[in-house]
């Protein structure tokens, strides 16, 4: 068994914001911390090339990991062209950009890397609190995988949800306190349509990351 470094972290890194959030904020809490980007099927290849330039600036390790295999199991929008995006989430499912077990291969994989590399603390930039429909961003989904991760490989591992809590104003709140906002702001991808930075303005994750922008800005200037 690899001994464990208890101040080294691996972060679930897709170069959007919540995730980019959390890796300044693993920055802020362990001496050394990693970044493991995940090549899933995305349609915009630049949200990979993104994640590693902005893992270079922040000045953490970065790992790069194909798992295409996980698009091609389960049909979704994000990894299928021929498949037109739910703008709103469907009263009795899950929207159809939900890439399911993602979650679960991402975690997985993670948690083995983070053992090869004797890590046991993995970050994740999921929050239940602007819940759109993923079963595997819920805290019961993380606090299950983490025990069964443990039995699994006879670990300590720790899985920290930074945002699990807060909506998206509260999260650029983190990234201003944590000095990175324009950071976040002008060099992550967040957009389903592949734009960086404040994105295409019409689709669902643009909505969402402009309506926290704007609560947050408006919050900020109240003071
Ligand atoms: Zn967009």
């Amino acid at each position: 068994m690899n001994k464990m470094n208890n101040d080294e972290a691996l972060v679930v890194f897709s170069g959007g914001q919540d995730s980019s959030t959390c890796l300044f904020w693993a920055k802020k809490k362990f001496s050394k911390v990693h970044a493991l980007t995940f090549i899933y099927g995305q349609k915009h290849s630049l949200e990979v090339e993104m994640a590693g330039k902005l893992a270079e600036k922040a000045g953490v390790d970065f790992h790069l990991m194909d798992v295409s295999f996980i698009g091609q199991l389960g049909r979704n929008s994000l990894t299928d062209p021929s498949m037109a995006m739910d703008q709103e989430k469907p009263e009795d499912s899950c929207p159809n950009t939900f890439v399911p077990g993602r979650n679960l291969f991402f975690l997985s994989i993670a948690a083995v890397m983070a053992r090869e590399h004797g890590i046991n603390h993995i970050v994740t930039g999921v929050s239940q609190t602007d819940f759109s429909g993923y079963p595997d961003c819920r805290d019961a989904f993380i606090k299950s995988l983490n025990v069964t991760l443990n039995l699994a490989m006879d670990e300590q591992f720790v899985i920290h949800t930074p945002l699990m809590w807060i909506d998206k104003a509260q999260t650029w709140a983190l990234a201003d306190e944590l000095g990175v906002l324009d950071i976040i702001r002008n060099e992550t991808l967040t957009c389903y349509n592949g734009v960086p930075g404040d994105g295409c303005g019409h689709c669902p994750a643009c909505r969402l990351r402009r309506a926290g922008l704007e609560k947050y800005l408006a919050s900020r200037s109240e003071k």
